[in-house]
């Protein structure tokens, strides 16, 4: 995850205030210090830092000591780190019923032209028509950069190598795309070395003829705490809205970025990961000091799985029904398309808590051959009859399960081993989940399932019914809205974690097994 270093320090410290068993003065102190000197390594502000020291300290003396201080002092160093990275402005919220115009601005190299395509592909694939607007005239080779970023992600886009004016651009690819009837059009600008003049006036003029909805500043996280000067200076020259973050990847000092640009009160809506079109992440600070302090993220767990263009309400059906104990191949095809739809699968491990140490111990930290693996089982599968795919695994290993691998083998491409190990894996798969079912998790798990099935329009949770969900998952007992599955808390013992994933099923009796199956994923087999 981003802010690797910090996260770790985080964590430890979360951990030791989870394991201590009596929680005074003394041992607040030292949290406080242990988290303020992690977060001033990470470039965070000394004021902001003071501010915090204070906050916490305040809040943990006037609660007093009582039996509930170790769980309140959780709580209100998340909330409080939170408060640090939310200046508690709402963003611009695209209306999808009108063409919303967005204009990207920001020094040059910092990402604009990366992140324009980035967001475009974020939009286009939760269903918006995107069209991106190329008013970068001062930098050789800007539009040709431009049409390239779009090609990748497959976004319209509007430009010309003739017309040198960006203010006329801005205006035809405003009126290009609202024509075609897209309602979400990006303006890519210019930058500067430096905040100059004519960039700043330059950028007033778009402004002022375009009107964006939402004026995005885009900035370069790893200049740390300087950012907040840059930002206010752009925050001068326009009514800057919103603010992403780029090169979170790169630097120890994109803490002190996010806190600074936070300062000056325009939200962070998204962070850039890498320099990839899909790295990139919407920006929610209680679930990302979540993920940070290492309690995990609900809210982008479910996100996640709501936007991953799945059937909701069938998907809680058939897995309701493995639980029971009935497994299909077909239910099994449903199952691991939904995992492949979620996204990549160490943003969804960073997701859970207590998941990264374990798969750094065992090795599932190696995201993209999970997912090659899941692309190999599913054209396995499309060679499978109808009938066999109506049927489990137990079933189909016995009678003719030679022939069977065999016609297989051949009908996909792969060999007879690659078969026969995705065979003994989806049986592994059918007696685990039968396992979970029964585990007292694994029924809170189906409650949860379905109440999702009550869900209308195809499953679609709607803000309260998320704060529900999330409610029932408190009750469940973990923090930051995750239930409390022993093991799985921050700083937990790796190998203590998988002892008790094991025992609800949740993964594989013996470590022979798991061995075996880390090869299967890792496709080694
Ligand atoms: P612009 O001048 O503001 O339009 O910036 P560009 O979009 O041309 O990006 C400048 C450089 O930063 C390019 O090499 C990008 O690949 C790189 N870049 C952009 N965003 C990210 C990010 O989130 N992470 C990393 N590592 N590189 C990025
Ligand atoms: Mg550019």
């Amino acid at each position: 995850m981003v802010l690797n270093e910090l996260a770790e320090k985080l964590t430890k410290a979360m951990a030791k205030i989870i394991r201590t068993t009596k929680v005074d003065q003394k041992v607040v102190e030292s949290l406080v210090n242990e988290i303020t000197s992690a977060l001033e390594e990470a470039d965070v502000n000394q004021d902001i830092l003071s501010g915090l020291r204070s906050k916490i300290t305040k809040r943990i003396i006037d609660h007093g000591e009582d039996e509930h201080l170790q769980q309140y002092l959780t709580q209100v160093v998340c909330e409080e780190i939170t408060s640090v990275l939310d200046p508690g402005i709402a963003p611009y919220v695209p209306n999808p019923r009108k063409p919303n115009v967005v204009a990207f601005y920001g020094l040059q190299g910092q990402g604009k032209t990366t992140t324009c395509a980035k967001y475009g592909a974020y939009f286009k694939k939760r269903g918006w028509r995107v069209g991106v607007v190329c008013c970068d005239t001062f930098r050789a080779g800007a539009f040709d950069q431009l049409k390239q970023n779009c090609n990748s992600v497959k976004l319209p886009f509007y430009g010309s190598y003739a017309e040198k004016d960006p203010v006329k651009l801005a205006k035809n690819g405003v009126e290009h795309f609202t024509k075609l009837g897209f309602n979400l059009i990006i303006l890519d600008t210019s930058g500067r070395h430096r905040q100059s003049e004519d960039l700043l006036q330059e950028m007033k003029l778009i402004d002022s003829t375009v009107k964006p909805d939402d004026r995005i500043f885009v900035v370069d996280s790893s200049i740390g705490q300087a950012v907040f000067d840059q930002a206010n200076a752009f925050k001068k020259a326009v009514n800057i809205g919103s603010i992403i973050l780029t090169k979170m990847d790169g630097s120890t000092r994109s803490g002190g970025a996010l806190a600074a640009v936070s300062a000056c009160k325009a939200p962070i809506v998204f962070i850039g990961t890498g320099e990839k079109f899909d790295q990139f992440e919407p920006f929610h600070a209680e679930s990302f000091v979540s993920k940070l302090m290492g309690f995990g993220d609900f809210r982008g767990m479910i996100d996640a799985a709501m936007t991953s263009g799945v059937d909701h309400k069938k998907n809680a059906q058939v897995l309701s029904k493995m639980m029971e104990g009935e497994f299909s191949f077909e239910d099994f095809k449903v199952q691991i398309e939904q995992i492949n739809k979620m996204g990549p699968m160490d943003k969804i491990m960073e997701m859970i808590p207590g998941m990264q140490q374990i798969a750094k111990v065992y090795g599932f930290d190696d995201d993209k051959e999970g997912t090659v693996a899941i692309g190999r089982w599913l054209n396995m599968m499309n060679s499978m009859t109808r009938a066999e795919m109506k049927s489990s695994p137990t079933i189909l290993m016995k009678d003719g399960y030679d022939r069977r691998v065999l016609r297989i083998a051949r009908g996909s491409g792969y060999t007879v081993d690659r078969v026969r190990d995705f065979f003994k894996y989806a049986k592994q798969f059918s007696e685990q989940t039968k396992k979970f079912g029964q585990h007292q998790y694994g029924q809170n798990f189906k409650q949860m399932l379905n109440m999702q099935n009550q869900m209308g329009d195809g499953g679609q949770m709607n803000p309260q019914q998320m704060q529900q969900m999330q409610q029932m998952m408190k009750q469940m007992g973990g923090a930051g809205g995750m239930p409390n599955i022993p093991g799985l808390q921050p700083g937990a013992d790796p190998h203590q974690a998988v002892a008790q994933l094991r025992q609800m099923g949740l993964l594989p009796e013996d470590q022979s097994q798991m061995k075996k199956m880390k090869k299967v994923m890792q496709g080694r087999k």
